[in-house]
């Protein structure tokens, strides 16, 4: 089943500082509603089973997004919405707001949460619209962005206190976290494989990857088209049928590397999204990948 994430707007309320799309939240865009409501139809005729609203922060523009999400119900597009939970302030206007989309035909919330977003937004409001879901019978995750240090064993304490549903996921290093210090994990080997859900722009730009695509600037690797020039087929083909794309979802980014000369011992200090970045946002490495195509394809067990 094809999924996308729908950037609607760019627009945010917080400036973390580990944010990854810092650049597009300055700018802000919009989509257009209507045109957002005819895409949201076409996506359904290309086989979209499923849209996640993120980008920006989504709930600045709710009743809009309400609506479109009320049309995916309609015809049979499974709705999340990624927030920041800065409108869950009490559990009364918590209760109140995730009704009103339960009624929409939302089914999943994911609530962003690390000491970053928690510099802005009381973590408090994360248990409450945590538990409006629960309430209302909307799914819920909380999506913990850690760096894996020590400074985060108390916000992760916190969620498990609450018996919350979360699941980390660590900090890419692009746009305002480009200057942290990378810290250098060590896991089990693993293949690294990753689905690639593509992400619409406010501008309908459309890329192969919903995380940092849009940000692999040397590159532009992961960049489509755009809506006013293709059709939503040929957008997803493209990617469907770019080779080292479909590499990255079936052979995944620690053998790309493998391949492509890097050591293990320095895949393993890695998370999946920075190894895809140093394999795809450097042009060179980019372009021996895709000379030698064939010979990757056939590096396999
Ligand atoms: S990380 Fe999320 S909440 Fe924070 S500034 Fe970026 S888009 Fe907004
Ligand atoms: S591994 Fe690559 S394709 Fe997958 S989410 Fe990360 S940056 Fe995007």
């Amino acid at each position: 089943m094809r999924k996308l994430a729908f950037g609607y707007s760019t627009g945010c309320n917080l400036r973390c500082e580990h944010c990854v799309a810092a650049e597009d939240l300055a700018a802000g865009r919009k989509m257009e509603h209507d045109r957002a409501k005819e895409i949201i139809v076409a996506m359904a005729r290309a086989g979209v089973g499923g849209i996640s609203f993120s980008a920006g922060e989504p709930f600045l523009y709710i009743k809009e997004i309400a609506g479109l999400v009320k049309l995916c119900s309609q015809i049979g597009i499974y709705t999340r919405i990624v927030t920041n939970s800065y409108w869950a302030k009490t559990a009364e206007s918590a209760d109140q707001q995730v009704a009103e989309l339960k009624k929409s035909g939302l089914r999943q919330l994911r609530l962003s949460y690390s000491r970053w977003h928690q510099k802005h937004v009381n973590r408090d409001n994360v248990l409450n619209a945590a538990r409006s879901c629960q309430k209302a019978g909307i799914d819920y995750f909380i999506s913990f962005v850690t760096d894996f240090s020590a400074e985060d064993d108390q916000y992760e304490q916190f969620l498990r206190e609450h018996d919350l549903t979360f699941f980390p996921e660590p900090v890419i290093y692009a746009g305002r976290a480009k200057s942290f210090k990378r810290r250098r994990i060590v896991t089990d080997y693993q293949a690294n494989c990753c689905s690639m859900n593509p992400y619409l722009t406010p501008d309908l730009d459309m890329y192969a990857c919903c995380d940092a695509g849009s940000h692999f600037q040397q590159t532009n690797f992961f960049y489509l088209g755009n809506l006013n020039h293709n059709t939503v087929e040929q957008l997803f083909t493209m990617s469907e049928t770019d080779r080292l794309h479909n590499f990255i979802r079936t052979m995944g980014v620690s053998n790309i590397a493998s391949f492509a000369g890097m050591k293990a011992r320095e895949i393993i200090t890695y998370s999946k999204c920075d190894l895809c970045r140093k394999l795809f946002n450097c042009p060179e490495s980019l372009a021996r990948l895709r000379a030698e195509a064939s010979r990757l394809a056939a590096w396999r067990r």
